[in-house]
This record gives C-alpha cells, sequence and structure tokens, in this order.
C-alpha cells in the first residue's frame, strides 16, 4: 500500500511508524512543511517517563499536593526528532520544507497513485477544511486566552496556580520538560483578559520577524499585491495593526517597532522609516519605537553611542509621531540629553520617551525613572489617524 501523510508532527509520524511495523512493505512518505529541527511549542507532558509524581495546587494562598501520578516531560522538538529517527530507520520517506496547500499538490510530486492520504496537519488542517463536507469535523472554538511561557526556573510537581485580583481570575499551570526548562502557561477568560492590566501594547515589526520580514525590500520576495511598493510590503502589518487596534482599549497606548534602517543600501533607509511610521499613524499608534537592523546577514551596521536616536529624532521631527528610543544608550547623561531635545521641537505633540537600555536597578542607582509610556502620550494621535498611507 501507498501511504502520504500531509503533516510531519506527532500523530503523522507516529501512524507512519505504526503502519511501517505493521506491514514493512507499505510505502509510506510524510511531508512536512518545515525543517527536522524546528519545532514551535516548548514542551510536551506525557505518561510514558515517569519523572515527577506530584501535583502542586496553589489555591487562595495554599498549597495542596497530591501525590502517586506519574508524569513526565519532553520537548517537543526532542519528541519529534526521536520520531523522525524511528520512522527512517524503518523505512519512512520523510521529506521536510514541502508544504501541501491542497491533495492536488501530491501529482507534482509523484504522488498522486497514493492508496491512502492521512491529513495529519494540526488543528488547523487545510486537508480537512476542504473535505469538512465528508469528514464532518465538530470543533467547538472557545473565547479562553492563553499565553505559552517558558522557564528556567524548575518545578519539582506539575504546577497549578490559581490567581483572583481586580482583572478576574487566571490560571497557570506549569511543569519541567527537560533539565533546565519549565513550560509556563497562563489561560484566562476572555473578560480577564480584555481587564487584565498591560497597559500598552507593542506590534513587533522589526528585526526580520513575521511582519518586518513584509517591510524590507530585502527579505520580501513576494510576487503579490503584498510586495513591490512600501505602500503594498505594508500593507499585512498595516492590516495587522489595525485589526488589533480595533480589540485593544482606545484609551491604552499601542506601539510599533521597526527597524529603521536595514543598513543595507537596497533595503530600508531613514526616508522610508518615516513612510513607514506615518503609515502606522494613520491606523491609529501612538508611538513608533525605532530600532534598526537585524533584518539581513548581509547588513553593514554602523554602532556607536546611541546609534539608532538619529532614527528616532527624524521620525519625531518629520512624522510628529512620539518615538522610543533604543540603542547602546548606557548613561543617565544620555538618556537626559536625549529627553531634553525631544522636548524642544515636538513639545506640542509629545513628550517623547527614551527608553534606555538600563536595567531598572542601574537606572535607580543613577537617579532615573523610567518615563511612563502611557503617562507620556495622554493624546492619542487622532489628528495622525487622518494622515494618508505610506506613498509607494
Ligand atoms: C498549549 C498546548 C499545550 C499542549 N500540551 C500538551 C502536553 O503537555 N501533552 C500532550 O500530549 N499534548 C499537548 N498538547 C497537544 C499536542 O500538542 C497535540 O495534541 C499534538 O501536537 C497533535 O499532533 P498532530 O501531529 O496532530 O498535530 P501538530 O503537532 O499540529 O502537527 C501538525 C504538523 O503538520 C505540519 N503541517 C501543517 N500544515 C501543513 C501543510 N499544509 N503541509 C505540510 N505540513 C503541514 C505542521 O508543521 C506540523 O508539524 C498541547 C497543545 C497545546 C496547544
Amino acid at each position: 500500500m501507498k501511504v502520504v501523510t500531509i503533516g510531519g508532527g506527532p500523530a503523522g509520524l507516529y501512524l507512519a511508524i505504526l503502519l511501517k511495523k505493521a506491514n514493512p512493505d507499505h510505502q509510506v512518505t510524510v511531508l512536512e512543511r518545515n525543517g527536522p529541527v524546528d519545532a514551535f511549542g516548548w514542551g510536551v507532558v506525557t505518561d510514558s517517563f515517569a519523572q515527577w509524581d506530584d501535583i502542586d495546587i496553589l489555591f487562595l494562598g495554599t498549597t495542596v499536593t497530591s501525590g502517586g501520578h506519574g508524569f513526565s516531560g519532553i520537548a517537543r522538538k526532542k519528541l519529534l526528532n526521536i520520531l523522525q529517527e524511528r520512522a527512517t530507520s524503518l523505512g519512512v520517506e520523510l521529506q521536510f520544507h514541502c508544504e501541501i496547500r491542497d491533495d492536488a499538490e501530491l501529482g507534482a510530486l509523484g504522488l498522486a497513485d497514493a492508496d491512502l492520504i492521512v491529513a495529519a496537519d494540526g488543528i488547523n488542517s487545510l486537508i480537512r477544511k476542504k473535505y469538512a463536507r465528508h469528514f464532518r469535523p465538530d470543533l467547538d472554538v472557545r473565547s479562553a486566552r492563553f499565553t505559552r511561557l517558558g522557564t528556567t526556573r524548575l518545578c519539582d510537581a506539575f504546577t497549578f496556580i490559581f490567581v483572583e485580583n481586580e482583572h478576574g481570575v487566571f490560571q497557570s499551570h506549569a511543569y519541567r520538560f527537560d533539565e533546565g526548562h519549565s513550560a509556563f502557561i497562563v489561560e484566562c477568560d476572555e473578560q480577564s483578559w480584555r481587564n487584565a492590566g498591560s497597559d500598552m501594547l507593542e506590534v513587533h515589526c522589526a528585526h526580520g520577524y513575521l511582519l518586518s520580514s513584509f517591510i524590507t525590500p530585502v527579505s520580501n520576495q513576494r510576487t503579490d499585491e503584498y510586495a513591490g511598493s512600501l505602500e503594498n510590503r505594508l500593507r499585512l502589518p498595516v492590516e495587522v495593526f489595525a485589526a488589533m487596534r480595533n480589540v485593544w482599549p482606545e484609551e491604552r497606548p499601542m506601539s510599533v517597532r521597526i527597524s529603521a534602517t536595514d543598513w543595507m543600501e537596497e533595503g530600508i533607509q531613514g526616508d522610508h522609516a518615516v513612510a513607514v511610521a506615518r503609515a502606522f499613524a494613520a491606523v491609529g499608534v501612538d508611538i513608533i519605537h525605532v530600532s534598526t537592523g537585524q533584518t539581513s546577514p548581509d547588513a553593514k551596521p554602523v554602532y556607536g553611542r546611541m546609534f539608532q536616536t538619529p532614527y528616532s529624532d527624524r521620525i519625531r521631527n518629520e512624522a510628529g509621531i512620539p518615538t522610543i528610543a533604543v540603542g547602546n544608550i548606557t548613561e543617565a547623561d544620555q538618556v537626559n540629553g536625549i529627553i531634553a531635545a525631544e522636548r524642544g521641537p515636538v513639545r506640542a505633540r509629545s513628550s517623547a520617551p527614551a527608553r534606555p537600555e538600563l536595567d531598572a536597578s542601574r537606572g535607580r542607582r543613577a537617579g532615573l525613572h523610567r518615563p511612563a509610556l502611557a503617562r507620556s502620550v495622554p493624546d492619542r494621535q487622532k489628528a495622525a489617524r487622518t494622515q494618508s498611507p505610506a506613498p509607494g
């Protein structure tokens, strides 16, 4: 039998292993869009490697421990690598960096004659969606929010912590998954999430992250309407920002972090950065967090004292948008100088804060108090929202 599995997560790999073990004559191919060592998420808990027994529940100031459970944790990446190795040793063919957006694409890979196609492409399976009428999946999507974090604090038990405060009820569960790390997952209901006390939200559009890779022509090699002119390259980042602005409380500020130059001739330069800032201002950004570079290994950055501050100045002066300045700002005098200079020409619009790269204790020792961002942008950029989007 010829079997094609779309998706090389735990399910796809495990099925491939079982099929090969059941009958070594089966031809099994696993198609996975990621590479063999890419993995998302931290660790998973399994019950196959007993490493700890206890569950600790922290609730209303007391800890209740229940023993005798027998859990173990393993990093997802490690789990996948073990399954990949086992599958390969049994003769499964693994093809990485192979994204299948439609099962009709299998023909191009010489797999059109497969006897069985397995959709193991995860919770957002495209194949399941395509054949929903036949599979009739039953997905019950709820509104709870969670964030999955990692920590070097090692948990001795499967730890559940419940905290109730003025914003609502929050629950975290944490567990160790290797010698040096624990996963730490925080969850809450939608209402608590909306009430929770983040004063400001930043959308990261710098340093080669996904949205940054759309903005800079150095990495945006697309050929569709999200490529080409700066206006096109900004389309997705601006849409994402606008969607977030739409649900983020009106009275709380939002910033966007940008790479104001790619440090490459063919990349983003200072004048483009002004246009980028204007485009975000048009959809309601309050403050631009001005960084540079880290968008290409070929960049030739010029480091120095406060080396990114001129880019921040330019955006503030030319686009009239408050900025956060960062980058090799190490002394209290430098911070005070930046703040003083920024107050001059832009006083009417904002008191743009510098975000010194000092840790809190060093800052306190130097007699500095980090300017409160929320306080520094009391007047949302209503006027700026009426500006036209960035030119192409
Ligand atoms: C926050 C969180 C915590 C969890 N904790 C645990 C835990 O502690 N223990 C536990 O047992 N389970 C845990 N789970 C559940 C576990 O992660 C899933 O049950 C498991 O990953 C499902 O495996 P899968 O192979 O079906 O899907 P996935 O793991 O999602 O794998 C799907 C694979 O298909 C690939 N793929 C997707 N689309 C395509 C495409 N078009 N072309 C090619 N490849 C594609 C993906 O890259 C991926 O590698 C957790 C899940 C979450 C979200």
